[in-house]
């Protein structure tokens, strides 16, 4: 897909992926169409926990379907799934247990953590062109996990072996430690983690700035802009067919629709499996002392981020289906879990209440590459709990596989949308 000098490509989603791309293949000389259904910096992509988090694991991993069995019934657990049948549940829940296993596991880290690795990196290279890191709140230098119990402890230090084997940094802060740096906890919170190749920042401001470089660099951006179908065929893609029914032409197409580009591949032949995991997320004023860095509170798995003055509480993740159901016990759950840890949150106003969905596959990772069968439709999707901090990367590869047919950082074959081919 490099035949032509200044190639016009149309990207589907206006989240971090889509925002990304933008920005990349504008700076190559690209002519971008950007496609936006909903206003910009509406999607998971703006109301997300902000964590840019290095080499994480997989939602799929050992132990974790036992665990999702016993939370099933319950409405206010971290990780919900309505006790209903729906086969297209059952058959992606089949695949995330056979990807639940040790091996895979495995091989799942060692992929994530090379691309982790290049994430954090690509959000450097923008930001030392871009003067946007104050406006997007970023913060290179860790994210921290903090734990109540001796089993959060043991858990903390587990994962931190297992990012240690990985070639990842990680401190311990014991009590005395953690009040020093961070006194807003409670007294009996007995410590923390630190994740020092990790990152965070403002999900929404980082989008929209992408979103207003690329614009400034001659993309044309379209918000409330839905796309009712692609035009393609004979392996070739030709166009967006819009809701006046009019097609627009362009030379190449990236899709970073979020969930919704299950059904948009599907219509032209390609299988892209994913389900929505619905997270939400509460905004609160800022509690008396407020915290520093933002990270995850160990017990309760509730992510944290100081933000706009006030302090993001996110989480959960709800295997319901595209239902735009508010379940509010799973928004108070978030309160809930903050409280046990710091201290004030009920001298807090609740300021916004919000909603997305992850998009995730069942073997854990993100689909990144060209389509099968498709020389010029590219695809960037599936990163689930991980798209805020693995956008910056996907959006770049993509913009190289349009441009130059391949990717200065290796692309795992683990990531190709080629996977689910059937
Ligand atoms: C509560 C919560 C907390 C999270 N925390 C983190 C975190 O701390 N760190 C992290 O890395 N990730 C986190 N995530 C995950 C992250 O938000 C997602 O993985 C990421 O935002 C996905 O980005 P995306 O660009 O693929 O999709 P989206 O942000 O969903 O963007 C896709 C866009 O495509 C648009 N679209 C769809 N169909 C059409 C159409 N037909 N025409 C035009 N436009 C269309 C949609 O409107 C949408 O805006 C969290 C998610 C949630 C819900």
């Amino acid at each position: 897909m490099s035949s032509s000098s200044t190639p016009r490509v149309i990207i589907i989603g206006g989240g971090i992926i889509g925002a990304a791309s933008a920005y990349h293949l504008t700076r190559r000389g690209a002519s971008v169409t950007l496609l936006e259904r909903e206003a910009l910096g509406a999607g998971a992509s703006s109301g997300n926990a902000g964590l840019i988090a290095v080499g994480h694991p997989p939602l799929p991993k050992p132990g974790v379907t036992w665990q999702a069995f016993k939370w099933m019934f319950d409405s206010t657990s971290p990780l919900y799934i309505p006790p209903r049948f729906r086969p297209d549940l059952i058959r992606w829940l089949w695949q995330f247990n056979k990807a639940s296993k040790p091996e895979f596991f495995q091989r799942s880290m060692k992929v994530l953590a090379a691309l982790g690795r290049a994430a954090v990196d690509s959000f450097d290279e923008i930001l030392e062109v871009e003067n946007v890191a104050a406006e997007t709140n970023y913060h290179r230098g860790g994210q921290i996990e903090v734990f109540r119990t001796e089993r959060g402890r043991d858990g903390c230090r587990a994962e931190g072996d297992e990012l240690r084997r990985l070639g990842f940094e990680i401190e311990e802060l014991d009590q005395s430690q953690l009040r020093e740096r961070e006194p807003g906890y409670q007294d009996d919170v007995l410590g923390a983690v630190v994740w020092t190749d990790s990152a965070f920042a403002d999900p929404r401001a980082f989008t929209l700035a992408l979103l207003r470089c690329a614009q400034r660099d001659g993309a044309t951006v379209h918000a409330e802009q839905p796309i009712e179908s692609i035009v393609a065929g004979q392996g070739h893609f030709t166009g967006v067919r819009l809701p006046d029914g009019s097609v627009m032409e362009a030379d190449a197409l990236i899709l970073a629709a979020g969930i919704w580009t299950t059904q948009l591949a599907r219509a032209i032949g390609i299988n892209v499996p994913m389900q929505p995991a619905k997270g939400y997320h509460v905004e609160l004023s800022a509690p008396p002392v407020n915290v520093k860095m933002a990270g995850v509170l160990k017990e309760t798995f509730v992510a944290i981020n100081p933000m706009g003055g006030g302090l993001r509480l996110a989480g959960t993740l709800e295997f319901s289906g595209l239902d735009d159901q508010v379940r509010h016990e799973r928004l108070n759950a978030l309160v809930e879990g903050a409280r046990k840890y710091i201290r004030g949150i009920d001298e807090c106003k609740r300021l916004t209440e919000w909603f997305g969905y992850r998009p995730c596959t069942a073997d854990g990772l993100p689909v990144i590459g060209r389509a099968p069968q498709y020389e010029n439709v590219f695809i960037g999707t599936g990163h689930a709990m991980m798209g805020f901090g693995l956008g910056p990367i996907t959006g770049k590869m993509l913009a190289e596989l349009v441009m130059d047919g391949t990717t200065s950082t290796p692309l795992a074959p683990a990531l190709s949308p080629g996977r689910f081919a059937r």
